[in-house]
């Protein structure tokens, strides 16, 4: 069955209906053509990010869907996790702007229709070439996958990507380690390549850091902001009124010597949990809460929510970030929240990527506990001048240029057979590419046989320096047991060999076509 819903987001989820209300929208692919910096695919700086080869991608967004269970649908609009709506509104801007052919479905039923699974037909598995080069969706996404693609998922497994705010680890992933090891839980063991998941932030090289983007400011707007700050102004991070309880110690600290904003939903009057003197805005359309952002000096965390868009956007609009340090830190073995969630991740503070990437004087991370120490942070964010920051891979520029880096370099990077008696040398140049030893160990693995539907009776890892290869007459599979033999090379007239390949710079061999 499929897992209970609400574990896996930042907070919980919304329905297709509310995220037409929300500030930020995807783009109606269709209509609406990309901003004039990206029309020819170069950049404000002239460099060129546009694919070369139009791929057809499906986004199917499973926690949108009703078959999810509908456990999202009434927070949206009271608060709820816009983060994740961000996240995905960028994800497909970002593929529509670097030039891809895309499908979005938010039902189950559009995901069976676009996967060419007959109506009333659920279980019906999909016969045929997948109609994709790409997809992209989330854990919900996949088990509704499960159930409609039937066995087929295991031969379409590479072009699967996972949008997964938190990151699985391999050790979570691999479904008989997981399950020897005690770390299966309800979403991980897909047996994927963990570079498959996409995190919102560079949590572990596992994964792929799929990110998402904030406004950048101009020098004139910078400097205009800079000017305007209000030393005594500051926005609560929290737009729920439960992130608020138990903390009117601090609050009362920060009112000694702040103005305290707040953008706490609410219906009719103040929730009991926001004090008398917080100045609060109600949920704020994104606008109208960046305008608050460019006046006030600091942005503060209570805690919760972990690791959302909110403090890149207020330092992107120059306030200082305070946050919470976690002594000792959070993680699925203590804390409730990441409880059951594929990693064994250590969570530092509210917002880890800020506390390590960001610091000083952008991102103060203290003990909350200790009230002199929390008492001097606000002083000092008083009295320091900062620069309105927005790291490069935040930008929209940053995440274009990553995410046509992995289309590339995952996908653009095509698995063959080679011949009997032929080297990966040789398999690779006659597809005019060229073989990449540093791929071997993406496709040392049964994964990658089965996806050349490629008939094994044994399957067995040596020390061969012809391995990952096949023979087709015996039907023995082999893969590479040693890393240090992995060949371009080698040929065996017994064996097919399995060759990474890919394009190259015509003159500059060494390097792939898009890699400068
Ligand atoms: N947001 C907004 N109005 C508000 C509060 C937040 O538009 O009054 C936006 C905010 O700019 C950000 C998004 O909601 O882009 C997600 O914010 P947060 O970091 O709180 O993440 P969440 O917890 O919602 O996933």
């Amino acid at each position: 069955s499929p897992p209970t819903v609400h574990t896996h987001t930042r907070q919980t989820a919304t329905t297709k209906r509310q995220v037409r209300h929300t500030h930020r929208t995807p783009p109606t692919v269709t209509e609406q053509p990309p901003s004039r910096d990206w029309e020819d695919g170069h950049t404000r700086k002239g460099r060129r990010i546009h694919s070369q080869k139009q791929m057809p991608i499906l986004v199917h967004v499973g926690f949108l869907t009703e078959e999810s269970g509908d456990v999202f649908s009434p927070k949206v609009l009271k608060g709820g996790p816009l983060g994740e709506m961000v996240q995905w509104a960028d994800i497909l801007t970002a593929l529509h702007v670097l030039g891809h052919n895309l499908k979005i479905s938010m039902s189950v039923k559009e995901l069976q229709g676009f996967l060419g699974v007959p109506p009333g037909r659920g279980s019906c598995p999909l016969t045929g070439p997948l109609p994709f080069d790409l997809i992209y969706t989330d854990y919900h996404g996949m088990q509704q996958m499960k159930q409609h693609m039937g066995l087929s998922l295991k031969r379409h497994k590479c072009h699967i990507r996972v949008i997964d705010t938190f990151g699985t680890e391999p050790a979570y992933n691999h479904e008989d380690y997981a399950t020897l090891h005690g770390y299966r839980t309800n979403w991980g063991y897909w047996n994927l390549n963990s570079r498959q998941y996409m995190t919102m932030f560079p949590h572990t090289p596992d994964n792929s850091f799929m990110g998402f983007v904030s406004e950048e400011l101009n020098d004139t707007e910078k400097s205009s902001i800079m000017q305007n700050k209000v030393n005594n102004m500051a926005v609560v991070y929290g737009k729920e009124a439960s992130m608020w309880k138990g903390k009117e110690g601090f609050l009362q600290i920060l009112h000694r010597y702040m103005e305290v904003h707040g953008t706490v939903y609410y219906e009719t009057q103040r929730p009991p949990e926001v004090p008398a003197y917080v100045k609060n805005h109600g949920l704020l359309p994104q606008h109208e809460l960046q305008t608050l952002l460019r006046k006030a000096k600091l942005f503060i965390g209570f805690g919760f929510p972990y690791e959302g868009p909110a403090p890149l956007e207020a330092i992107a609009n120059g306030c200082i970030y305070l946050q919470p340090k976690f002594h000792p830190p959070h993680s699925s073995l203590n804390h409730e929240f990441f409880r059951g969630k594929p990693t064994s991740r250590e969570v530092s503070s509210q917002h880890p990527y800020a506390e390590q990437y960001i610091g000083r004087p952008h991102v103060m991370t203290v003990d909350y506990n200790n009230s002199q120490e929390f008492d001097s942070a606000i002083r000092e964010i008083m009295s320091t001048k900062v620069e309105p920051y927005l790291p490069y891979e935040y930008t929209c520029e940053g995440m274009l240029e990553r995410v046509h880096a992995y289309i590339q370099h995952q996908v653009g990077s095509p698995l063959l057979a080679s011949q009997e008696g032929q080297s990966c040398v040789e398999a690779c140049q006659h597809a005019n590419l060229v073989c990449e030893p540093a791929l071997f160990r993406f496709v040392n693995n049964k994964e990658a046989l089965r996806g050349l539907e490629v008939q094994c009776e044994v399957v067995e890892a040596e020390v061969n320096h012809v391995f990952p290869a096949f023979s087709v007459l015996r039907r023995e599979c082999g893969l590479q047991k040693d890393p240090l033999l992995y060949s371009c090379a080698g040929l065996s007239p017994k064996y097919r060999r399995l060759c990474p390949c890919r394009d190259y710079r015509r003159g500059q061999v060494a390097l792939c076509r898009d890699c400068l």
